[in-house]
């Protein structure tokens, strides 16, 4: 044993102190006592809104460009970070991806690009209305700076896993995707609120477009646990966004809004009216 060490050990700072030493940080006692009675929230006055990919950018201009219009008024009155979707040609390198036998990782990183266009797509269209595209979860801490300077920043919705995406529980497709990300970026900024702009009301039990949705079941508001343990065939938003939710600490719910029908309800669910399915807990 060197001097230093013997020395350092007899005056007992061979370690720094602090209760995580010697622990795994798996044990789930420990875990368990690492929980915050409350968490800091470094933008509870953002509200954080991700536009589908599929559902709306893939529409063109008859379905944008009425969303925008209630986006430039609303920023007016609420801060807001604007988070893509991927959609159409996300599936289509997908489906090219999943033909040739990739890997999930793989296909996470052919998808992102996707929707990073639209995010750049959207700069564009909002540009003159103070619409900047902000990179990859950079600038966050700036993001209450940029809205009360007019700004509306934009970015990417997809998570940077990339080649360490999550195995997917069914198949390859990456399991964590835009709806995923605003998700997470929306409890990890202590966001004001989190709402999907989708072309449906909200969660039926299953998906309208293939059914007679006269006849489904709509979800006006459900409890998270309760919509985990239905574990229904398919969902409006990304399964993971589910047990996302269960674990979060600052967000406490989430509101999926036909801006498609109606562009208007941007402002009324920004007003935290409730005009779509919301999913919450506690
Ligand atoms: P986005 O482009 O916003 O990510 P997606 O197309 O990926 O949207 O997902 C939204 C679509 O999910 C809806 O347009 C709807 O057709 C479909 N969907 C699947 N299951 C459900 C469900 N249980 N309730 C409502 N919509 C559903
Ligand atoms: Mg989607």
């Amino acid at each position: 044993m060197g001097k230093l060490i013997k020395e350092q050990e007899e005056k007992g700072r061979l370690h720094i102190d602090t209760p995580l030493m010697g622990e795994s940080l798996v044990g789930k006692a420990l875990l368990r006592r690492t929980e915050s009675a409350e968490y800091f929230r470094m933008q509870p006055d953002v509200n954080v809104l991700k536009i589908g990919g599929q559902s709306i950018m893939d529409r063109g201009a008859k379905a944008l460009f009425p969303i925008l219009e209630e986006l430039v008024k609303a920023k007016e009155k609420h801060k807001i970070l604007l988070m893509c979707g991927g959609g159409t040609r996300a599936r289509h390198v997908y489906n090219i991806g999943v033909d040739l036998g990739m890997p999930t990782g793989v296909l996470s990183k052919l998808g992102d690009k996707v929707s990073a266009q639209n995010a750049e797509m959207l700069s564009v269209l909002l540009a003159k209305h103070g619409g900047a595209m902000i990179g990859h979860g950079a600038h966050l801490e700036q993001l209450h700076m940029y809205c009360q300077l007019g700004y509306i920043p934009i970015t990417t919705g997809i998570p940077p896993y990339g080649f360490f995406e999550h195995p997917a529980e069914l198949g390859s497709i990456p399991p964590h995707r835009t709806d995923s990300g605003a998700c997470l970026l929306a409890e990890n900024i202590g966001a004001k609120s989190l709402i999907y702009l989708k072309d449906e009301k909200g969660m039926y039990e299953n998906d309208p477009k293939k059914g007679d949705r006269k006849t489904m079941k709509f979800f006006d508001k459900i409890h998270v646990d309760e919509l985990i343990e239905m574990d229904l065939e398919d969902l409006i938003v990304e399964r993971p966004v589910l047990t996302f939710l269960k674990n979060a600490k600052t967000l406490k719910s989430f509101q999926i809004i036909d801006v498609l029908r109606h562009p208007e309800h941007l402002h009324a669910a920004l007003e935290g009216e409730h005009v779509g399915t919301i999913i919450y807990k506690d």
